[in-house]
């Protein structure tokens, strides 16, 4: 049978909006789901894990990898730059599995140039109310450093329109339902299940 080519999905959201343990509960429950790991030069957070959460890379070697054209895209974001393989994609999609991009705004825009069949979903909070509290309670920061941060998030939602799907993180387990419904109904798309059901189509139009 002729390998199906995987689909591939870009997520984008504020900071704050839950994207990330969105994408953890869905790799969870979903094998045929993948997500890539971007090379970013900004510093590691504690907790995070290098080659896991992101390659952290120095600004020299992140260079080096633009001019090595080995970004599918690559964008800077609050300073930092953050870059998506585009070999380990294209070996992903080739392979069947579906993709997450866990990218911003400006990297879709270059993804979306590139490969028009992605499909592109915006999560958002549920309130500026609830986004503001998210944002807070991340650290004892100032309310300027807040200020910031609602503020950084409030020009990445703008970008909402330029989504195919947008859903609202409000309740979790609701959230994850649909982002889980959006995959599972993807691939029951006509050409999608014409390569997967190859055989049961040809029997059941069969005159025999
Ligand atoms: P954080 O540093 O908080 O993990 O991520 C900051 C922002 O960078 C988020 O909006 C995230 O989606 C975005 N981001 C992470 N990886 C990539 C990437 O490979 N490419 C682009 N364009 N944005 C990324």
């Amino acid at each position: 049978m002729t390998q199906l080519a995987g689909t591939l999905y870009i997520l984008s959201a504020p900071s704050g909006a839950g994207k990330t343990s969105l994408v953890k509960a869905l790799l969870e429950q979903d094998p045929q789901l993948v997500v890539s790991v971007s090379h970013t030069t900004r510093a590691r957070r504690p907790g995070e894990v290098g080659g896991q959460d992101y390659n952290f890379v120095s600004m020299d070697a992140f260079n080096e990898l633009i001019e090595q054209g080995q970004f599918l895209e690559y964008a800077e974001v609050f300073g930092n730059k953050y870059g998506t393989s585009q070999q380990w994609v294209r070996e992903q999609l080739a392979a069947g599995q579906d993709v997450i991009l866990e990218i911003d705004w400006q990297g879709a825009e270059q993804v979306r140039r590139l490969m028009p069949e992605a499909v592109t979903v915006f999560i958002l909070p549920p309130s500026r109310a609830a986004l503001r509290e998210r944002l807070t309670n991340r650290g004892q920061d100032s309310d300027a450093i807040i200020a910031g941060r609602m503020s950084a998030a409030v020009s990445e939602m703008s970008h909402y329109p330029e989504y195919d799907y947008l859903v609202i993180n409000d309740r979790f387990e609701v959230a994850l339902d649909q982002l889980a419904s959006l995959f599972k109904a993807r691939r029951l798309r006509q050409e999608v299940q014409q390569q997967l059901q190859a055989e049961l189509l040809s029997e059941l139009l069969s005159e025999r």
